[in-house]
């Protein structure tokens, strides 16, 4: 049905009109960005970088944390000159708008805004258009229901060799801090024929490099019998994928056979991205985490005895109510002990409507502030540590473009996810290239070719 709107809105108002894009938040809203570009696309709408030349803005939020959202309402606002210039179309969508609340703020607020579409409604993106089109009307189309999983639809990929696939919707887990399972439903897994064939058609287009995206991607379920573990065996074995990568998976859903699938999968990063959020069990208690910071630690040890090469990233919230002194030494305890590669610190955020919101022991800013200091500290230290265990060794970059401050430096990945940057060619990117490791600077690898 959508693809006569694509035709329809092609028909009679594609043709040399302009889009716009501005995307916030996690992966999953940008492989969501990616899919609205593909359905403009396909209606005859062309990109553009430069916000003031487009006729179609959408802006695609994300409710995680305040500063997104205020920075939704700031950008509204400087719109407001260029709905009454240019008589363009102006879109919001995403987690932001599948809250009562914020529907209600921006119509009240921001009522030149012609479209607002939830998480579950971004496949009808080509029948809101056709209909602000063609009837001179705004439209809101949100579901507060669980969506159904649309697949085949246009998309325009950001790069030619890595691609994100997004393998299953929502969330079950309801920790106490976060509103996604709020905005994005419940957990739905795509069908397994459905994901291979995405990342078959990637491979023979090209694409090397494959993150699977799911907010909790290893309670996957694709059917009876065929989880994450079977998803990984599968992919694993698709010719032309040489990286494949996952984010998030859940510490209290990591099973032995997942390990497995790991170990066993040469194109499988050896990466484990594997949020912590706080070392204290009693804050993970109230964070409705479901483990402890023993099973946490364990969990770590099992891995790394069954894949000695493996290697973690972690994401940290500090300053969670109730968390005390002891509490958050338990959380520098374990960055001590597990040596992370990259940590992603978070200072706690209330969100309207969550459980930790209604917690009476919030902690006053200036001591979240402190102590999201002291963690950065610390980290920063020990990963200069960490760093040198790669000076001398021979990695495998995916070279991806040119630094940005330094057309003649290129840059790319190692398998554990650490940029590095080089001497090298434009016919480099895209290819694997063998380098050593020369140097460390905190937050890259330096290299040069290994002839
Ligand atoms: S696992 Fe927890 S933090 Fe992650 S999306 Fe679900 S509720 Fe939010």
């Amino acid at each position: 049905m959508q693809n006569e709107f694509i035709e329809k809105v092609k028909q009679k108002y594609g043709g040399k009109k302009i889009y716009y894009i501005l995307t916030m938040g996690c992966q999953l809203n940008e492989n969501d960005s990616e899919k609205l570009a593909g359905m403009l696309e396909s209606m005859g709408y062309k990109p553009t970088k430069n916000i003031e030349d487009a006729d179609v803005i959408v802006i695609n939020t994300c409710c995680i944390r305040e500063n997104a959202e205020e920075k939704v309402f700031g950008k509204l606002g400087e719109l407001k000159k260029l709905k009454l210039t240019n008589n363009i179309i102006i879109a919001i969508g995403g987690c932001m708008m599948q809250e009562k609340e914020m529907r209600n703020k921006i119509k009240q607020s921001y009522p030149y805004v012609d479209i607002i579409f939830g998480t579950h409604t971004l496949h009808k993106f080509p029948e809101d258009l056709y209909y602000v089109l063609s009837n001179k009307e705004k439209i809101q189309d949100v579901l507060e229901i669980d969506g159904e999983i649309h697949e085949e639809l246009p998309i325009k990929r950001n790069n030619t060799k890595q691609a994100s696939v997004t393998i299953m919707y929502g969330c079950n887990n309801f920790c106490s801090y976060c509103i996604v399972p709020y905005v994005r439903g419940r957990e739905r897994s795509r069908r397994p024929e459905d994901i291979i064939k995405e990342i078959k058609d990637l491979a023979e287009k090209g694409y090397i490099e494959i993150t699977l995206l799911g907010q909790n991607v290893n309670s996957y379920r694709g059917k009876e019998n065929y989880g994450f573990a079977e998803l990984l065996n599968d992919i694993n074995s698709i010719e032309g994928i040489k990286r494949i990568r996952f984010i998030s998976p859940h510490p209290k859903d990591f099973t032995d056979d997942v390990i497995k699938a790991i170990k066993n999968g040469e194109n499988i990063c050896k990466l484990i991205h594997l949020p912590l959020q706080s070392g204290s069990s009693n804050v993970l208690k109230a964070m409705n985490r479901n483990y402890t910071k023993e099973q946490y630690l364990s969990l770590v040890e099992k891995i790394k005895n069954n894949i000695p090469n493996a290697t973690f990233s972690t994401d940290i919230i500090v300053g969670f109510p109730g968390e005390t002194e002891k509490d958050f030494e338990d959380t520098l305890d374990i960055v001590k002990k597990v040596n992370f590669e990259q940590i992603y610190m978070f200072i706690y955020s209330r969100r309207h409507g969550t459980r930790a919101d209604k917690m009476e022991n919030q902690i006053p800013e200036e001591v979240k502030h402190e102590r999201f200091n002291r963690l950065k500290n610390l980290f920063e230290h020990n990963i200069s540590k960490n760093n040198q265990k790669y000076i001398g060794t021979i990695q495998d970059i995916l070279v991806e473009g040119t630094s940005k401050n330094n057309a003649n430096i290129y840059t790319g990945r190692t398998q554990s996810n650490k940029v590095v940057n080089f001497e090298g060619n434009k016919e480099w990117i895209g290819q694997f290239k063998k380098i050593k490791i020369i140097a460390e600077h905190t937050w890259y690898l330096e290299g040069k070719i290994d002839e």
